[in-house]
């Protein structure tokens, strides 16, 4: 059955339904003009929206709308998390060509509902045709302790910069999506592209920091690593050393790095969409920040130091290393 069987109206129904009925702090989900949400005192918001379009973010060949749907959600569930928030609302604007299958449909919203798991209510959005492939927009609200978010413009020199796993998966899993790498390996390559479609926002990670009261700044990874880091070095006014060999590095990527050639560092530093955190911690606090995340068995690593000026440079095990010249994804800027 195709959308412009049921329709407009008869698709919100079945999404209204897959919704559910709203929960405290939202008092009024979908089916009015507005939704209503009702949040603590003492508690800032948070607002974050994202838009994927068929063609430039994801090809509905290689993207099963189940994960389209996942990976809607997530990347404003990270958004959320970098800035150390809880998520409460998600509404979700679509634009789809009449030929949208409802099945289709129905998976994209399952995708989306898992990636909630349950923490984000889908409150409201939007439902238009698109005369050529579809736009899927997404907006999260969140709260946060007041004055507790984490932002991108308070970094300082002598920082220790942290990240929370392993990049360049999803770079990696893209690869072998469209067939630019290969691998033998199954484990490997179910791995990595698990981490192009399904990404996990690290939502835990990002409310410890807040709640720690012991990091001073943080981003989620989404552009690349070298580009996200300039985007702290830029909002702070401060350059940043990278520690290479302390970069982490997954067999599966290495065993991906390898079958193409590319240096192993080139995904990690310069693929987009792992949505790991970048953050910083004043060299006093973190060791205190460490024990934090290893007692909630997150592995976060120091990457490199937050230094004066404004470059981003790398070492390699104390000497001077070059990084990669491709500086992640930018929409309006020819690579
Ligand atoms: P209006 O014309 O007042 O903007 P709509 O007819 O567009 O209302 O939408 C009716 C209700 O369905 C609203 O509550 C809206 O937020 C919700 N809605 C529409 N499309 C979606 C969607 N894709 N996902 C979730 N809620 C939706
Ligand atoms: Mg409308």
């Amino acid at each position: 059955m195709k959308i412009s069987e049921i329709g407009e109206f008869g698709f919100i129904e079945r999404v209204h339904r897959a919704a559910g009925r709203a929960r405290y702090p939202v008092i009024l989900g979908i089916g009015d003009d507005a939704s209503i949400l009702r949040p603590e005192p003492g508690y800032d918001l948070l607002v974050t929206t994202d838009m994927l379009v068929e063609g430039v973010h994801f090809l509905r060949e290689t993207t099963p709308p189940g994960d389209l749907g996942f990976k809607s959600l997530t990347v404003n569930l990270s958004d959320i998390a970098a800035m150390g928030g809880t998520p409460i609302q998600a509404y979700l604007s679509l634009a789809l060509t009449p030929d949208t299958k409802v099945e289709e449909l129905d998976h994209f919203i399952d995708g989306f509902l898992q990636a909630s798991g349950g923490s984000v209510q889908l409150s409201g959005g939007d439902t238009v045709s698109s005369k050529a492939g579809w736009a899927v927009s997404v907006t999260v609200i969140g709260t946060v302790k007041e004055g507790r978010a984490l932002r991108r413009d308070s970094a300082a020199a002598g920082d220790v910069l942290f990240l929370s796993g392993p990049t360049g998966e999803s770079a990696a899993g893209l690869a072998l999506l469209l067939g630019s790498a290969k691998l033998e390996d199954d484990v490997h390559a179910d791995q990595l592209i698990q981490a192009h479609n399904r990404p996990a926002p690290e939502l835990a990670l990002g409310k410890l920091l807040s709640d720690s009261d012991l990091c001073s700044c943080a981003l989620d990874v989404s552009d690349g690593l070298l580009q996200d880091l300039t985007h702290i070095c830029r909002a702070s006014s401060v350059g940043a050393c990278i520690y290479l060999e302390n970069i982490p590095l997954t067999p599966a990527l290495k065993n991906a790095a390898e079958s193409v050639g590319v240096d192993q560092f080139f995904w990690p530093l310069t693929g987009g969409e792992d949505y790991r955190l970048l953050f910083t911690a004043p060299e006093e606090n973190a060791a205190a920040l460490t024990a934090i995340l290893s007692d909630a068995g997150i592995k976060a690593v120091s990457i490199g130091v937050i230094e004066e000026g404004e470059s981003v440079r790398a070492v390699k095990n104390g000497i001077d290393a070059s990084l990669p010249e491709k500086g992640g994804h930018d929409h309006f800027r020819n690579v």
